[in-house]
């Protein structure tokens, strides 16, 4: 609860701290008590993107911050690649939902530390990925900031109603897909973490990033799947539902399974990770399973369709099948390589790894 004292509010002791909700608790909480007026609104909160009629049409959108120091370190991400990836995974929640980006607005915050030319480059970036997404940057807001950089981007799609895919249509026996591989960005992330360190003991020293730059290409210059809308019309498949992969496939995997009501078992096995990627996470000493499945900003889909359309992407390169969904009451679980049952968290496996949260 909060008190209001010498016209500042201060939070007394008996607050929440707000790592005891989580951010998905936080922003139930947040929300959960308000209410719609209008009955355009088709879908709010809990989705990639609200959905909204709009004549024949429905009207997407979806907004994304990112905060310097939490999101991205300036110290090894050039501003244009910030620009393009603050604008790419914006346009990756329309994706998701299988609808088509059309505009953005872009807010910034900035101290005075920024020059103006810094901030050119950054919406070169920007501009880059509108040119390639077609999108047309339509506004925003500018601010100075007490202390670094803040963006945020709001993105509006269309689609027809029919074309849009929720989290919450898959069915149980459905099949659970991914498109790309998985866990690169991860290890890009930690590369650039690992050079920064090295760096900073001896500023001297070239960080050795050769030979990584799929990696590293994954984590600061990610690309949204908007072909996936097109190739899935192609082979006439109508996912049951879908969700993009921002923060691992295990949290994606979690989300689906609770918006739709069901259970699932995913396949080690299957998950789709690069083998240069593999090798890496291994020097790293990690389980390359846990780059995919806790590591996040790959930006590929998850995406469920009917059995019966199986026969229609098996030979399809770039998806690949990695689970189905079960009834809700027989869980969610991971089947190692090795044939465990393991219950899916949103951190991977279940204390296998500590992962800081946003909050
Ligand atoms: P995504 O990972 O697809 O960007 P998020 O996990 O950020 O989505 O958000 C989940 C859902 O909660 C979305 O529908 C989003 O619009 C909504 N949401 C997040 N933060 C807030 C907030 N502060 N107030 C209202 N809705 C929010
Ligand atoms: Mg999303």
């Amino acid at each position: 609860m909060y008190e209001k004292k010498d016209n500042k509010s201060r939070v007394t002791p008996a607050a929440t701290p707000l790592s005891t909700l989580g951010e998905f608790g936080l922003i139930d909480r947040l929300t959960r008590d308000i209410p719609r007026y209008h009955p355009e609104t088709l879908c709010g909160v809990g989705d990639d993107a609200a959905v909204i009629r709009c004549g024949e049409e429905v009207l997407l959108v979806s907004t994304d911050l990112l905060v310097e120091g939490i999101h991205f370190d300036l110290t090894y991400t050039p501003y244009r690649h910030l620009g393009y990836k603050a604008a790419a995974v914006n346009i990756s929640d329309i994706a998701a939902m299988n609808g088509i980006p059309k505009q953005m607005t872009v807010s910034i915050a900035v101290s005075s530390r920024f020059p103006a030319e810094a901030l050119d480059e950054l919406y070169d970036g920007i501009r880059l990925a509108c040119e390639k997404y077609r999108v047309d940057l339509v506004g925003g807001d500018t601010s100075s900031s007490a202390r670094g950089l803040m963006l945020s981007v709001t993105i509006l799609g269309t689609a027809s109603p029919g074309e849009v895919i929720y989290r919450g249509g898959a069915r149980p026996g459905d099949l659970m897909c991914v498109t790309g591989d998985l866990g690169s960005a991860y290890m890009g992330l930690l590369l650039l973490e690992r050079e920064k360190k090295v760096f900073e003991v001896n500023p001297g020293m070239q960080p050795e990033l050769e030979g990584y730059e799929y990696q590293i290409g994954r984590q600061l210059k990610p690309e949204a799947r908007t072909d996936i809308r097109n190739l899935l019309q192609t082979l006439g498949v109508h996912p049951t539902a879908m969700i993009d992969i921002s923060d691992g496939l295990s949290s994606e995997t979690l989300h689906l399974c609770h918006r739709s009501g069901t259970g699932c078992r995913l396949f080690e096995e299957k998950i789709p990770i690069d083998e240069h990627t593999r090798r890496m996470a291994l020097d790293f000493n990690i389980i390359p399973t846990i780059t995919a499945l806790s590591g996040g900003e790959d930006y590929e889909l998850l995406f469920t369709i009917r059995q019966e359309d199986y026969e229609r992407i098996r030979e399809t390169e770039g998806i690949t099948v990695v689970g189905h969904m079960t009834a809700s009451g027989e869980g969610k679980y991971l089947i190692t390589t090795d044939g465990k049952q393991v219950p899916l968290s949103a951190q991977g496996w279940d204390g296998m790894r500590e992962k800081e949260t946003a909050l």
